[in-house]
C-alpha cells in the first residue's frame, strides 16, 4: 500500500496523530481543515499512560516530556466546608505503567502534532476547507469543500470531531445526544492567583450534582479549571461557547471562598462552556474506501478522560494497519477490527460512571470517583504500538 493518497477530513488531534502515523507508513496525506487558522484554543487534557504510549509509537516521546506536568500531589475536598475528605496518592504510573501520566494543554499537543506532520511534509494541512460532501466510486474518492475546492484519493479518513459532516456524508445524518451535564474549562495564571490556593495543586471538589477540578499545566504557570455541572438540555449556538465568568461563578456559588475566588480571577477570555454530548456506538464505522477516527466514530463522555487518548491510540493503530496490509479495504478492516471493541468498553465505561459522579451526596459521590479510577485504570495497559492488528 506505499504511496497510496489518503484525504483526512479535521486537522483535531485524530486527524493529525493519523497523518503523523500514515506519513511514516508510506501514504501520501492530505489534511484538510475547516478553520483559518489552527489558534490555541482548549484547555487541560490528560494523557493517560495508554496516550503517552501511543505518542511514543508516533515518535513523539521528547514533546510529551517537553509539554507535560506530571498530576502533583492532591485532595478531594468536601464543596462547601473545604474540609479534605480524601488525600490522593502520588501518581505511580512510571513504576505500574512504565510510561507517566501527564496533563498537557489541548494547544501543546496539537502544536506538536503540527509540527511533526509538517516537518515529513509542509503542505500536508490544508486550511479552510469545510467538507461539504463524499462521493465514492470504483478507483477513487472525492471529497468537497466549502469553496468549491474538491480533492480525490485513494481512500478517505473522517476525523471531523464529534460534530463530523464525514460520518454524516457516509452514514447519514444523526444528531449526537445531550448527556445532561455542561463542562466549563477556564485557565487562570497562577500567579493572579491568592497565596494558598496551590496548597495542594490538585484539587477536586465534590459537590451535590456538581464537580469541580484544578490542576496545573505548563510547569505550573497555569491553573485548569473544570467545572461540570447537570443542565436539562443544551440550547446554546454550537456545542462549544465562551461562557461570562459571572454565570460560572453563580453555578459554583455554595463552594467554599478558595474555589469562588480561583473561579472569580479566570480571564473572560479564557472561560469556556462545552455541552458534553455523545453518541450510541456505530456497528461499524468504515463503508468502501472511507472510515473514521476519534470523536467521529466514538465520541464519548469525559468522565473517564479517554476522548482524545481513543483518538491518539486510533492514529497508531490505523498506521499499523495500513502497513500491514495488501490494499485498502484490508486496512480498513484490520483498523476498525482491531479498535471496535476497545472504544465501545471506554464509551460504556464513561457513560455509567456519570450518575453516579453526580449523585446528591458528596459521600457516595467520593466513592464512587475511586471505584471510577480503579476502573479507568484497567484500560491503561493497551499499547496501540504493539496490539494484534
Ligand atoms: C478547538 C477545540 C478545543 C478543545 N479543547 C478541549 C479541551 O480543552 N479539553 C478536552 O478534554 N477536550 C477538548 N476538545 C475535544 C477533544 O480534543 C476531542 O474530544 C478529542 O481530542 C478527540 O479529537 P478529534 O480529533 O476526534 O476531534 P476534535 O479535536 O474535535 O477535532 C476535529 C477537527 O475537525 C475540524 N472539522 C470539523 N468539521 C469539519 C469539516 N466539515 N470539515 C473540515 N474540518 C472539520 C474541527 O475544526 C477540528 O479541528 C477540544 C476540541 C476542539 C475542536
Amino acid at each position: 500500500m506505499r504511496d497510496t493518497t489518503v484525504t483526512i477530513i479535521g486537522a483535531g488531534i485524530a486527524g493529525l496523530a493519523s497523518a503523523l502515523a500514515l506519513l511514516r507508513s508510506g501514504q501520501r496525506v492530505r489534511v484538510f481543515e475547516a478553520t483559518r487558522e489552527l489558534a490555541e484554543i482548549g484547555a487541560g487534557l490528560s494523557i493517560t499512560p495508554n496516550a503517552g504510549r501511543a505518542l511514543i509509537a508516533l515518535g513523539l516521546r521528547d514533546e510529551l516530556d517537553a509539554i507535560g506536568s506530571k498530576p502533583p500531589l492532591g485532595v478531594m475536598r468536601h464543596y462547601a466546608s473545604g474540609e479534605v475528605l480524601v488525600r490522593l496518592e502520588q501518581d505511580q504510573s512510571v513504576a505500574t505503567y512504565g510510561v507517566p501520566l501527564y496533563h498537557v494543554h489541548r494547544a501543546d499537543l496539537h502544536q506538536s502534532l503540527v509540527d511533526a506532520v509538517r516537518r515529513i511534509d509542509p503542505q500536508a494541512i490544508v486550511l479552510d476547507r469545510t467538507l461539504t460532501g463524499i462521493v465514492e466510486d470504483e478507483r477513487s474518492i472525492r471529497s468537497t469543500y466549502n469553496n468549491d475546492a474538491t480533492h480525490s484519493s485513494d481512500w478517505l479518513l473522517g476525523a471531523d470531531g464529534i460534530r463530523s459532516s464525514a460520518r454524516a456524508a457516509l452514514f447519514g445524518q444523526d444528531e449526537p445526544k445531550f448527556t445532561g451535564y455542561v463542562a466549563y474549562r477556564g485557565l487562570v495564571n497562577t500567579a493572579d492567583l491568592p497565596s494558598g490556593c496551590l496548597d495542594p495543586p490538585l484539587v477536586m471538589a465534590v459537590g451535590p450534582r456538581r464537580l469541580l477540578m484544578r490542576y496545573p499545566l505548563r510547569r505550573g504557570t497555569l491553573l485548569n479549571i473544570v467545572a461540570i455541572a447537570s443542565r436539562a438540555a443544551w440550547t446554546d449556538e454550537g456545542w462549544s461557547v465562551a461562557a461570562p465568568v459571572s454565570e460560572l461563578v453563580r453555578e459554583f456559588a455554595d463552594f467554599d471562598a478558595q474555589s469562588r475566588a480561583i473561579l472569580e480571577r479566570i480571564p473572560t477570555d479564557k472561560c469556556f462552556k462545552w455541552g458534553l454530548f455523545d453518541r450510541d456506538p456505530m456497528t461499524t464505522w468504515t463503508r468502501g474506501r472511507a472510515t473514521l477516527a476519534g470523536d467521529a466514530a466514538h465520541a464519548m463522555p469525559p468522565f473517564t478522560g479517554q476522548g482524545a487518548v481513543m483518538a491518539l491510540e486510533d492514529a497508531v493503530v490505523l498506521g499499523r494497519a495500513v502497513a500491514a496490509a495488501r490494499d485498502i479495504p484490508e486496512a480498513l478492516q484490520r483498523y476498525e477490527a482491531a479498535r471496535h471493541a476497545r472504544t465501545v468498553q471506554a464509551l460504556a465505561m464513561s457513560r455509567s460512571r456519570a450518575n453516579l459522579y453526580f449523585g446528591d451526596d458528596p459521600g457516595e459521590q467520593i466513592k464512587a470517583l475511586g471505584a471510577g479510577m480503579r476502573e479507568i485504570r484497567g484500560l491503561y495497559d493497551y499499547d496501540a504500538g504493539t496490539t494484534p492488528v
